[in-house]
């Protein structure tokens, strides 16, 4: 049976390369995000495989109907990617609690109401399933001016464990992946009008380059695979060596 997966921002940057590989390995993957023309742009792109279904995860109340319409059409979820998430480059003493809630909001509470629901369907349905979290360099060592999203990713890699050992004895394995610097428009809007920041990204990297999308989205096909099927709670950097960069 065809496997059912769920990327979050699967119409851009890594969440699109992920897509691109679920779909080589035949996955019938949802792409869930708010801006319908970039997800109907990935669909054209990669085929009947790849299905756009556009959400405001910010929108709690919205998510259980959203998995449930999702189990209705297709039966099961197996793989959650949980990839959406947003930055904000400020100085510290600047950021607002405002500021500070949005982050937090979109790359923390976001994903445990999405997986909170997709993990109750998979125990309903007695699905093996497997949920794949994005972290962050932000986690591994301090970046400076990113104190909202460092926050939320050290949350991700805490709830990738906390997860693990509550849901893996129920045949659901928890992964987390940490990307090092990868060539987006994330990363682009980070570094490029900041050349110190950039070449420092680039000089811890021993691999001494930025990482592709696509070297994500490999560790995802190979994290939602049976070739994982004894991989629960680690968190993966993915990264060119930045996280043990001198
Ligand atoms: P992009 O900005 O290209 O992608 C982010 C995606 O998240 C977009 O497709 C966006 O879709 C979606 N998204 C944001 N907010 C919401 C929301 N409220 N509801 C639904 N979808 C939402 O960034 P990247 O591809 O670079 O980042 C993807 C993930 O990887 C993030 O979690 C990021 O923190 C992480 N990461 C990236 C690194 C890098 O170097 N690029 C390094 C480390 C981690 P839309 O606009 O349509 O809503």
């Amino acid at each position: 049976m065809k496997k059912i997966a769920i990327v979050t921002g699967g119409g851009s940057g890594i969440g699109l390369a992920i897509t691109e590989r679920f779909v080589q390995n035949n996955i019938h993957t949802i792409i869930i995000g708010r801006d319908e023309q970039k997800l109907c742009a990935a669909k054209e792109k990669l085929g009947p495989l790849c299905e756009p279904l556009v959400g405001d995860l910010n929108d709690l109340a919205s998510i259980p109907k959203l998995v449930n319409g999702i189990i209705e059409k297709h039966g099961q979820i197996d793989v959650l990617v949980n990839n959406a998430g947003i930055n904000m480059k400020k100085e510290f003493t600047d950021v607002t609690d405002e500021d500070f809630q949005r982050i937090i909001l979109t790359n923390v509470t976001a994903v445990f109401a999405l997986s909170r629901e997709v993990v109750k369907s998979m125990m309903k349905k007695g699905v093996k399933g497997a949920i794949i979290n994005i972290s962050s360099m932000a986690s591994q060592y301090g970046i400076p001016k990113v104190i909202a999203y460092t926050a939320s990713k050290s949350a991700i890699e805490g709830m990738t464990k906390a997860m693990a050992v509550e849901l893996s004895p129920k045949g659901i394995r928890i992964n987390c992946i940490a990307p090092g610097f990868i060539a987006t428009d994330m990363s682009a809007k980070a570094l490029n009008n900041d050349p110190e920041r950039k070449f420092k990204a680039l000089d811890r990297t021993p691999m001494g380059e930025l990482g592709k999308p696509s070297d994500i989205g490999d560790a995802a096909v190979f994290l939602a695979s049976e070739a994982a099927s004894y991989i629960t709670g680690v968190v993966l950097p993915v990264d060119g060596g930045n996280s043990v960069g001198f």
